[in-house]
């Protein structure tokens, strides 16, 4: 009857000096895993302009089909992309599109607060993507890790 007890108590005194393993969000936020594959970003060149040729590479091979992509061409004939939406709810963040990309300019996030109140706004268009502050996933380019 009495050693359950002192079993029990025995654990409950192993733990209760150890550092806590929980924190307290979202004040205080659990750092994520390098290669952490979350909400994309779109890179910008040196010149401010997105990096993105529009080859169509990225939502062609997309197993998910949220990329929607409608490409332009200037006057010198150099593609860029006039629409480029990412649909976050459909997205399973395989990261095939950052892989895939030419010209590094998709890029994984290490993100994970997408919470929004609203459907539509789980879609990401072009100015959202580049807009994009946090760091990017390590996963696959260790040339770049950090897409620059
Ligand atoms: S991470 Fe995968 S599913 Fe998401 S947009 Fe890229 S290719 Fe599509
Ligand atoms: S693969 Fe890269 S360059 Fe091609 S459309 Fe996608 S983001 Fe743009």
């Amino acid at each position: 009857m009495i050693r359950p007890f002192l079993v029990g108590f025995a654990t409950t005194l192993r733990h209760i000096f150890k550092k806590p393993i929980t924190v307290n969000y979202p004040e205080q936020k659990v750092p994520v895993f390098p290669k952490y594959r979350g909400k994309q970003v779109l890179m910008r060149d040196e010149h401010g302009l997105e990096k993105c040729v529009a080859c169509g590479l990225c939502p062609t091979v997309c197993p998910a089909n949220c990329i929607k992509l409608v490409p332009g061409e200037d006057e010198q004939g150099n593609r860029y992309p006039l629409v480029f939406d990412i649909d976050e709810f459909r997205c399973i963040f395989c990261g095939y599109c950052q892989e895939v990309c030419p010209e590094e300019a998709i890029h994984m996030g290490r993100h994970y607060e997408n919470a929004e109140f609203n459907r539509a706004r789980f879609v990401y268009d072009l100015e959202r993507l580049t807009a994009q502050t946090h760091p990017v996933s390590e996963l696959w380019d260790p040339a770049h890790p950090r897409g620059e």
